[in-house]
């Protein structure tokens, strides 16, 4: 149970996965068997370099390593602590058939750890005379598109809404899994490369994307992710402490990083919780009320536990920490007195149940806002509200020079699914932004 490991913690958002030691690291990569035809490298869809890293850890070449995961990734710390390696690069290590796959993500992790703390590796800055672009949201996406630009000699303006970059790296992912001070690092990176950040800045609000194009852009690329929650249709949705995971957990990272107090975190400590939904988001939430003081974590969902649609260590972690499961229930109904939350109504197998509650919160799923698209003309989405893109130039919507990518382009998927697509995009643009300039010399 996670309170009883809690007592020897410092604080219950400590990183739960602990890094390697250098000597720990080094004997892990000697593990590597340097595959002829590297099943790892098919597993990863940015297709890293992976025996090629690993082997130069190996010999102790840290610096080395760093440049080559430098080659195909802006955010290698990132990647290392939060993508799904069981189903990536480690899922395809040839070692699984004995059991014991090679630890890639963790080795990723290491070395970019520790070239960070030991200042190792230092880009050369290129002269920005190729053009300007802005890039809109700063989440996986919109970095991977201003740190490949600006590499290639683009002037890029990030703006992004919130108070620090990172979109759900910096409000979604909990403490505990993703500590903050290592996206803060991740994203001086691509400050250092030349990338201004523009932050509490709400495209369509306080600036639109026509204006951008009007005024001072050759292009613009919107990676605004999927900000809308998905709701339920059940009676009861609007009572009071029926809330979204997303809220919750934006309001916990906040408080993590001391900028709201306890008080404005809404969960009070004892509660009774059902979370509702059974992806990432929904660990990620339980766990959470957990760490926040709740008394008992429900996850609670319509479907068989095959059916769940979180990663299987996600789900491990979260049984350990103390989630309960409650498998094929539907929610029925929230019920409320005086306009509060007091118990779900629920249906499972074995039929309706009453089961009293003091909190909801919702996880099960979300989709792009409309902001930026209704206050710009041109830009067309599909039914759902998905920016359509095309693939000649990569990633360039209805409207000529305005580029999307990430989550705003298709259904919520995983961190470095956003930056592969986000890497061809920044082609597209570059692609643009030059043919663009060579017409207008011949004219
Ligand atoms: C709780 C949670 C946990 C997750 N855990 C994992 C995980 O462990 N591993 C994994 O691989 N994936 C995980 N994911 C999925 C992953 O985080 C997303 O697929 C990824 O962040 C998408 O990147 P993006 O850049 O497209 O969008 P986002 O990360 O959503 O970034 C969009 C950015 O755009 C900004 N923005 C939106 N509208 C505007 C506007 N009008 N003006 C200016 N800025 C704007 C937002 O503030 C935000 O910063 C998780 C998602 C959530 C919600």
């Amino acid at each position: 149970m996670y309170n009883e490991l809690n007592e020897t913690k410092a604080s219950p958002f400590q990183e739960v996965n602990i890094g390697y030691t250098t000597k720990e690291a080094i004997n892990e990569a000697k593990r590597c068997l340097n595959c002829k035809n590297p099943l790892c490298v098919q597993g990863c869809p940015i297709d890293h370099n992976i025996p090629g890293f690993i082997n130069q850890l190996s010999m102790g070449n840290i610096g080395a390593a760093m440049q080559i995961l430098n080659e195909k990734s802006n955010l290698p710390a990132i990647c290392g602590r939060v993508c799904p390696h069981e189903k990536q690069c480690q899922g395809h290590c040839i070692l699984n058939k004995k059991g014991n796959p090679v630890n890639v993500g963790k080795l990723e992790r290491f070395i970019a750890d520790f070239d960070s703390n030991m200042l190792l590796t230092k880009e050369k800055l290129v002269p920005k005379n190729r053009g300007k672009v802005a890039v809109i949201g700063s989440g996986p996406a919109g970095l991977t598109v201003a740190g490949d630009l600006a590499r290639q000699g683009f002037n890029v303006v990030v703006f992004e809404w919130q108070k620090e970059p990172g979109g759900v790296l910096m409000y979604g992912i909990p403490e505990y899994r993703l500590p903050k001070e290592i996206v803060r690092r991740e994203v001086k990176k691509i400050e250092a490369l030349g990338v201004t950040f523009i932050n509490d800045c709400r495209v369509g609000d306080q600036i639109t994307v026509d204006a951008m194009l009007e005024r001072e852009f050759d292009a613009v690329f919107i990676g605004s992710g999927t900000s809308v929650p998905k709701t339920l249709t059940v009676p009861g949705i609007t009572l009071y402490r029926v809330l979204q995971s997303s809220y919750f957990l934006r309001m916990v990272s906040l408080y993590n990083s001391g900028g709201i107090n306890r008080a404005a975190v809404p969960l009070i400590e004892g509660e009774e919780v059902a979370v509702i939904g059974a992806g990432n988001v929904a660990m990620d939430t339980a766990r959470t009320a957990i760490r926040m003081g709740a008394k008992k974590v429900n996850v609670v969902y319509h479907r068989t536990i095959e059916e769940m649609p979180a990663l299987q260590t996600e789900y491990n972690e979260a049984v350990e920490e103390g989630v309960n499961f409650l498998w094929e229930t539907n929610t029925l109904e929230f019920v409320g007195e005086n306009n509060t939350l007091k118990a779900i109504r629920v249906e499972d197998p074995e039929g309706e149940k009453l089961i009293p509650m003091n909190r909801v919160l919702i996880a099960v799923g979300s989709k792009p806002a409309n902001r930026i698209v209704s206050t710009s003309l041109g830009i067309e989405v599909n039914e759902v509200g998905y920016v359509i893109t095309k693939d000649l130039p990569y990633g360039m919507t209805t409207r000529k020079g305005v580029f999307a990518g990430g989550d705003v382009v298709h259904t919520p998927q995983t961190v470095v699914l956003a930056m592969k697509e986000a890497k061809m995009v920044s082609k597209g643009i570059a692609q643009y932004v030059d043919a663009v300039k060579l017409l207008s010399l011949s004219e």
